[in-house]
């Protein structure tokens, strides 16, 4: 059993109750951390305030990663609440749809910009607002995907993005270390949420890694949120700048 009791986690990118963001902070809160959920804009807060009472003593901030003065802002409002930070939960992408949707060598170079600094460079940010409130050190973890790495139809920009964001993770754990601030990746296999919506024959995808994944099957948020609460707990203590799969195995598969 994980206990993260007396921690204080904060996860960002909580749209719904099918949000990976959701299955991490309920994990989160049932090996005893305290959590904070950060949502995007006005528009997702009733989303937030209505699944705060599923959790004990959670409180919902609200933050556009893409504006550094929301960021400070939002740290802010953190350190006034719980003066220290223990684990950080970045569960952020976003992608114009032209840059997900047309044939990749038509990507704008403005929805290239988007697509790399909400789904990358806010990683930095907030590894930046939250590194100086993780004063006993602690566990910062994003979410990644295998389209990093391998090509698959329609993920395009985002691709380049996770690709960007997995090498700021061991950019970030190399600066963090001395700090015994943890910086790490799951790679999540697919997963239909409000983000995989926006990706054209997702269902193929998933139907693939039914077919070849060596379990059979697609992987479940509770699965990913098992694993980060792994990440984020003392037992991951020697784990740092990594890529975790959490995928049913899908990416050691050749044909
Ligand atoms: P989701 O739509 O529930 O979550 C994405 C979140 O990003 C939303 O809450 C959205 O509000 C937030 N976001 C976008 N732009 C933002 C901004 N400027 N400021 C603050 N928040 C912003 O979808 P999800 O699938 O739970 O995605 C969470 C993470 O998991 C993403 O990084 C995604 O790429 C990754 N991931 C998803 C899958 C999948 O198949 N669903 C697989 C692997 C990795």
């Amino acid at each position: 059993m994980i206990d993260l009791k007396g921690k204080v986690a904060v996860v960002f990118g909580l749209a719904n109750k099918r949000s990976i963001a959701w299955a991490i902070a309920q994990k989160l809160n049932e090996a005893g951390a305290r959590v904070a959920i950060c949502y995007q804009s006005e528009r997702l807060a009733r989303e937030a305030e209505a699944l705060l009472p599923e959790l004990n003593d959670a409180k919902a901030f609200q933050c556009d990663v893409s504006v550094d003065a929301e960021i400070d802002n939002v740290f802010e409002q953190l350190k006034a609440t719980y003066g220290k930070l223990d684990i950080i939960v970045h569960s952020v992408a976003f992608a114009p749809a032209d840059a997900i949707k047309n044939d990749f060598l038509e990507t704008k170079r403005e929805d290239f910009r988007v697509a790399l600094d909400v789904s990358a460079y806010s990683l930095i940010a907030v590894a930046r607002g939250a590194a100086p409130l993780m004063t006993d050190g602690g566990s910062i973890l994003t979410l990644t995907y295998y389209g990093s790495t391998k090509v698959f139809p329609n993920y395009n920009a985002m691709g380049v993005a996770k690709a960007a964001l997995e090498a700021t993770v061991r950019y970030l754990a190399a600066s963090l270390g001395s700090k015994k601030i943890r910086v790490n990746a799951i790679s999540a296999g697919p997963i239909k949420t409000l983000a995989a919506r926006g990706i054209g024959d997702f269902n193929k995808i998933l139907n693939a890694v039914e077919e070849r994944a060596p379990l059979h099957r697609n992987v479940e948020t509770v699965e990913v949120g098992n694993a980060a609460i792994f990440l984020a707990s003392d037992l991951a203590s020697g784990i740092t700048g990594e890529v975790t799969f959490v995928d049913c195995g899908y990416n050691v598969t050749g044909l």
